[in-house]
C-alpha cells in the first residue's frame, strides 16, 4: 500500500473511489430489514406481556459511565471502546458498548425510582466495540435489552429466563439454544474466593497468558472468563465460587433452579460462568448455541445489586439482560433461510374513473394492513405489471374503468400460476391475502 492509500483508508477519502462503511460496521439492506423490524416486533410484544416498557437512551455517554461501571479491567473498557473527546468542550465522551449502564444512569438521574420503587425497562439499539470483526462479531451491533429495579428475590430472575424462553419459543429457535446459569456470590464472598483464586493461579504461572497475568492482582475473577483453550484447562480446576457462597446466596440459587424446574427451563449450571463486566452478582447466565460457531452467546444477563448506587443512586436490587440480535437473526436464518417477506400489493390502473377509484382501493387495503404499492406516473397495463412484476410484490391488482363500473377488481398473482388472475370484491380480495400472511407475521398476533 502506498502512503497515500494507506492515508485514504484512514480517512476515507480517496475522491477516486466510491466511500464504503467503517469496518465491522454494516449496513442491513432492505431485503434483510424486514425480518428485524418482525423479530424486534415480537421481542417488543414479549417484553409488554411481561410489564416492561420502552425507554430510549443516548448513544453517547460520558466515559467516565463506563470506567465506573463495566470496570476498569475489563476487555470493554481495556481496549473496546469508541471514546473521543468532545471537540468544543473537551469533555471525554464514549460510543455506549452497552446498554445497562445508560440505563441505570438515566434512573438514577431522574429519579425514576422515587416515584415507583420497582421499575421495569427494555431497550433496544446500536451498541459499539472496537473488536476484531468476524462472523457474528461486529464493531457496531444490536441489543435487546431489559431491566427490572427494586427486586431482590430470585423470582425476578426465574422470569426474566421464562420470558426468554417464550421469545425462543416464539421465533423458532428454541431448540439450538441452552441455558447456562451460575452465581458470583455478593462481594464477601467473591473476596475469599479470590484470594485462594490468586493463590492457584500463581501456582500455574508459567502457563498465565498476557492478559491473565495483568488481570492476576486487580481482576482474577475475569480471568476464567478466558477463551484461551490451554488456560480454560487451568481454570477448569480452579477454585470454585459456588463452595464460598454464604446460606443467603445459596438459598438465592437454589430457589432460582427450583423456579426454572417448575417452569419446565431446561439449565446446566457452568461454575466458570463470569461475564465480561463487573456489575454482577448473584445469578448470571447466557443462553448459548453450536450452531454458530465460536461466536456461540446470543443472550447473557444477571444480577447487579450493587450497580444503582456505584452511579450515585439509593440502593436498589437490580436484574436484566441483553440479546444479541445478529447471532439470534443468524439463527433464525438456519430455520428459515428463504425471505420472509410480507405480503405486498402492486396496485395498477387506468382511466379517470379507474384511477380515483384506485386511490380509494389502496386506502382500504392499507387499513387492513397490507402493503400496497399504488403505480405512479400513467402508462400502459402492459407497462405497469412490468414494474409491478420488478416491485417484488406477490399480487397485482388490478382496476381498468370496467372494474370501477361493477365494483369488482382484478387479482393477479404475480408469483404463483396456479392462482391466475381473478376478478374478486375487494372483500375477496382481502381475505386472499390474510390467507398470504408470513408465519413470522402471524406470530406477532398469536
Ligand atoms: P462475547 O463473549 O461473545 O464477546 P460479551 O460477554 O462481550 O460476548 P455481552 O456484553 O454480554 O457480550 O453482550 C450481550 C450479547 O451481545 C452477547 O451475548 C452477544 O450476543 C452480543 N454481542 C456482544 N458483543 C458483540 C459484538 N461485538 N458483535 C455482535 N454481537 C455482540
Ligand atoms: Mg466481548
Amino acid at each position: 500500500m502506498t502512503e497515500k492509500n494507506e492515508t485514504a483508508e484512514k480517512t476515507g477519502q480517496d475522491e477516486r473511489r466510491p466511500l464504503q462503511s467503517v469496518r465491522g460496521m454494516k449496513d442491513i439492506l432492505p431485503e434483510e430489514a424486514g425480518l428485524w423490524e418482525t423479530v424486534e416486533g415480537i421481542a417488543r410484544d414479549c417484553f409488554r406481556r411481561y410489564g416492561y416498557r420502552p425507554i430510549r437512551l443516548p448513544i453517547v455517554e460520558h466515559t467516565a459511565l463506563f470506567t465506573r461501571s463495566i470496570g476498569e479491567v475489563t476487555d470493554i473498557v481495556e481496549k473496546e471502546m469508541y471514546s473521543f473527546h468532545d471537540q468544543l468542550s473537551g469533555t471525554p465522551l464514549t460510543l455506549r458498548p452497552e446498554g445497562t449502564a445508560g440505563c441505570v444512569r438515566a434512573v438514577v438521574e431522574h429519579g425514576l425510582l422515587a416515584s415507583a420503587p420497582i421499575l421495569r425497562l427494555y431497550y433496544l439499539g446500536p451498541m459499539f466495540r472496537h473488536e476484531n470483526p468476524q462472523k457474528d462479531r461486529y464493531r457496531q451491533f444490536y441489543q435487546m435489552g431489559v431491566e427490572a429495579f427494586g427486586l431482590s428475590g430470585p423470582d425476578i430472575d426465574a422470569e426474566q429466563i421464562v420470558l426468554q424462553a417464550r421469545l425462543w419459543a416464539r421465533l423458532g429457535v428454541a431448540k439450538h439454544l441452552r441455558l447456562q446459569l451460575n452465581t458470583l456470590g455478593d462481594l464477601n464472598e467473591r473476596q475469599k474466593h479470590r484470594a485462594d483464586l490468586i493463590a492457584y493461579l500463581e501456582r500455574h504461572a508459567e502457563h498465565l497468558d498476557e492478559d491473565a497475568r495483568r488481570r492476576l492482582h486487580s481482576n482474577p475473577l475475569r480471568i476464567l472468563d478466558t477463551k484461551n483453550p490451554a488456560l480454560q484447562e487451568i481454570c477448569a480446576q480452579a477454585p470454585r465460587l459456588l463452595a464460598y457462597l454464604n446460606e443467603e446466596s445459596r438459598l438465592h440459587f437454589e430457589e432460582l433452579q427450583r423456579l426454572l424446574t417448575e417452569a419446565g427451563v431446561r439449565f446446566e449450571i457452568n461454575p466458570r460462568l463470569v461475564r465480561g463486566l463487573d456489575y454482577y452478582n448473584r445469578s448470571v447466565f447466557e443462553w448459548v448455541t453450536e450452531r454458530l460457531g465460536a461466536q456461540g452467546t446470543v443472550c447473557a444477563g444477571g444480577r447487579y445489586d450493587g450497580l444503582v448506587a456505584q452511579l450515585g443512586g439509593k440502593p436498589a436490587p437490580a436484574c436484566g439482560f441483553a440479546i444479541g440480535l445478529e447471532r439470534l437473526l443468524s439463527l433464525m436464518r438456519l430455520e428459515a433461510p428463504s425471505k420472509e417477506e410480507s405480503v405486498t400489493v402492486y396496485l395498477a390502473h387506468r382511466g379517470a374513473a379507474a384511477t380515483s377509484w384506485a386511490f380509494r382501493v389502496a386506502e382500504q387495503l392499507r387499513d387492513a394492513g397490507i402493503a400496497t404499492i399504488l403505480h405512479c406516473g400513467g402508462g400502459s397495463f402492459k407497462a405497469q405489471l412490468k414494474k409491478a412484476d420488478a416491485s417484488g410484490a406477490q399480487f397485482a391488482v388490478i382496476i381498468g374503468d370496467d372494474e370501477a363500473a361493477t365494483g369488482k377488481v382484478q387479482l393477479k398473482a404475480l408469483r404463483d400460476a396456479a392462482f391466475g388472475q381473478q376478478p374478486l370484491p375487494l372483500e375477496g380480495v382481502l381475505a386472499t391475502l390474510r390467507e398470504c400472511t408470513s408465519p413470522h407475521e402471524q406470530a406477532l398476533s398469536t
